[in-house]
């Protein structure tokens, strides 16, 4: 359960209200523009906006287009890293991909001069290597495993958006070349096209803003879905996960959202942001337009007030980090 404590002055109530006045104080904001190199992305209704907070007590709050469904992007770059992490090991994983921030776009092409592995998991060279992991370890049945974990925590089944999938695929030149890369440079072991067949299906798995905000919850509760009580995420993987978010999970801006929001974080350029508070909240944005960088530009501007009316930063002075701790320093 939350404390009110380290949420200062939240009731549930209060966060109904907060998220409607985020709402409407950035509805308007029409900066930033849909993504278009993958054809179908641009399509988006671009005046979308939804944002929900999932409580590790199972209480969801809402407010907008919270129940607009799009695709999740590379939100789900967070989530396949953990799955690879409880199913290979932090070692193993640790050999195809480092976790270190790049300072580079999404998509480029760069790799660690020494190991000649991809930076971190959160950007595309080195979520297709992690998709490569887990096509290694599940064979076939890999995307299946992903999609029942994912729906797992989010706590419904989510389906794939078949026609982003197809977009995706016919499209992804670049990611096509990073994979090839990936096999030349020996971190991946399977075929460049089994592994972007997940990477592209992983991404076009269809959520809402609610769904993240679950999914989010599920990893600020330790891994088990707050509502179902079932886990979906082995809980050392959750930790090692929430630390890459940290440092790598908002593009080439993750330094400047460390230092603004200092909350765990992803994105995706389907317009989707996920912030997770550790131990208490899962929190989500969606509105499609997004800035230079690829990142929501009404998600920050939400994340922004949000975090500064909640006092969310990690490092915030409101920020009485974890019961435990607290029991033993007084
Ligand atoms: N499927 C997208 C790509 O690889 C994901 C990009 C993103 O959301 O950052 O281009």
């Amino acid at each position: 359960m939350m404390s009110s404590q380290s949420v200062p002055s939240a009731s549930p109530h209060e966060f109904d209200r907060l998220l409607e006045s985020i709402h409407s104080a950035h509805r308007d904001n029409r900066a930033g523009a849909l993504a278009d190199y993958i054809p179908e992305l641009a399509k988006a209704s671009p005046d979308d906006f939804g944002l929900a907070i999932a409580t590790v007590g199972g209480r969801l709050h809402i407010a907008g287009d919270a129940e607009v469904p799009f695709t999740i992007q590379s939100i789900s770059k967070a989530f396949t890293f953990c799955l690879a992490l409880e199913l290979t090991g932090r070692d193993t994983v640790l050999t195809r991909v480092g976790v270190e921030p790049s300072g580079d776009a999404f998509n480029a092409i760069i790799f660690d001069a020494v190991g000649k592995k991809p930076f971190n998991p959160m950007v595309n060279a080195g979520a297709i290597t992690i998709a490569g992991l887990l096509c290694e370890t599940l064979g076939a049945s890999a995307f299946d495993f992903v999609l029942d974990r994912f729906s797992q925590a989010a706590g419904r089944p989510l389906t794939l958006d078949e026609t982003v999938y197809r977009s995706e695929a016919e499209t992804g030149h670049r990611n096509r070349a990073i994979a090839h890369l990936l096999l030349a440079n020996d971190v991946l072991k399977v075929s460049p096209d089994e592994a972007l067949d997940l990477y592209f299906r992983q991404c076009s798995i269809r959520v809402t803003a609610s769904d993240l905000a679950r999914m989010g919850a599920t990893l600020a509760n330790m891994g088990e879905n707050p509502v179902t009580g079932r886990a979906a995420f082995e809980l050392r993987a959750v930790r090692n996960t929430l630390a890459v978010m940290f440092t790598c999970g908002m593009y080439d801006y993750a330094g400047n959202w460390a230092y603004d929001i200092g909350v765990p974080a992803k994105s995706g350029v389907g317009g989707g942001i996920l912030g997770v508070v550790n131990r208490q909240l899962g929190i989500a944005t969606y509105s499609p337009r997004l800035d230079a960088r690829g990142n929501s530009v009404r998600g920050i501007a939400s994340f922004e007030m949000l975090g500064e009316e909640l006092g969310l930063h990690a490092f915030d002075c409101t920020n009485m980090g974890s019961s435990f701790v607290s029991t033993l320093i007084r």
